[in-house]
């Protein structure tokens, strides 16, 4: 059985991850969404088992403790992790997984798991993803100030990445990303039962 891809996606806060990783998961119904741990507090309609796992400071730091996570990462103040059991079983399975997640979290995971898809998602410019956070009203401007400020030295990260994709439009982001992981499916080190049997 062929391992399913690793695929991250991350980007300064109000770049349009959650938007594009939406759009994505529903024009890919093969891929699945991982959803994170996180001790901040669910946003209006947000759903337990969801969105996130709500936990509270002592549980995740149990999780922490009995090795539960891929990664973790303390971002803005609350932590956030991704949950490690589930993934194994389920990339084992040839199951395709999105994790969408911060910069310091997709740098663990690149040491861990250097053959997942590394994407890197940015605003048209930094106005644009003032706009954009503002317009989502979900901050406070203290938290925006911090986000803002946060962005130029996260967007420098995404040097590490593998694929930079811009997220002008979502509809343009989406097939992008598909595309990507379309040529990575097709990668050699991927497919050498293909040679083996050819080779036969
Ligand atoms: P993130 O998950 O990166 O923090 P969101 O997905 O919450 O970002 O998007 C932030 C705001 O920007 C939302 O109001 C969303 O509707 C908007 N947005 C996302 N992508 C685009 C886009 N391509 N063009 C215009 N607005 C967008
Ligand atoms: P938000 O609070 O807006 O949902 O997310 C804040 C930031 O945490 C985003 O950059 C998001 O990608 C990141 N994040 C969400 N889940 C995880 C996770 O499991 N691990 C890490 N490292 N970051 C996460």
């Amino acid at each position: 059985m062929k391992q399913g891809l690793l695929v991250v996606v991350s980007g300064a806060s109000g770049t349009g991850k959650g938007t594009v990783c939406s759009a994505l998961l529903e024009s890919l119904p093969d891929l699945a969404y991982s959803i994170s741990a996180t001790t901040r507090l669910p946003r209006d309609g947000e759903k337990d088992g969801v969105n996130y796992y709500f936990l509270s400071r002592e549980e995740f730091r149990e999780m922490i403790d009995e090795g539960g996570f891929l990664e973790w990462a303390e971002v803005y103040g609350n932590y956030y992790g991704t949950p490690l059991k589930k993934i194994q079983e389920r990339l084992a399975e040839g199951q395709d997984i999105l994790l969408e997640i911060d910069t310091q979290g997709a740098l663990k995971v690149m040491e861990k798991c250097p053959e997942g898809v590394f994407i890197f998602l940015v605003p048209p410019s930094l106005e644009e993803l003032e706009r954009r956070i503002r317009g989502r009203g979900t901050e406070t401007e203290e938290s925006l100030a911090r986000r803002l400020g946060a962005a130029r030295e996260e967007i420098g990260i995404g040097r590490r990445y593998r694929y930079v994709v811009m997220n002008d439009k979502v509809d343009l982001a989406v097939e992008r990303i598909r595309a990507v992981l379309m040529a990575e499916r097709c990668r050699v080190e991927r497919n050498t039962d293909i040679f083996e049997v050819l080779e036969k």
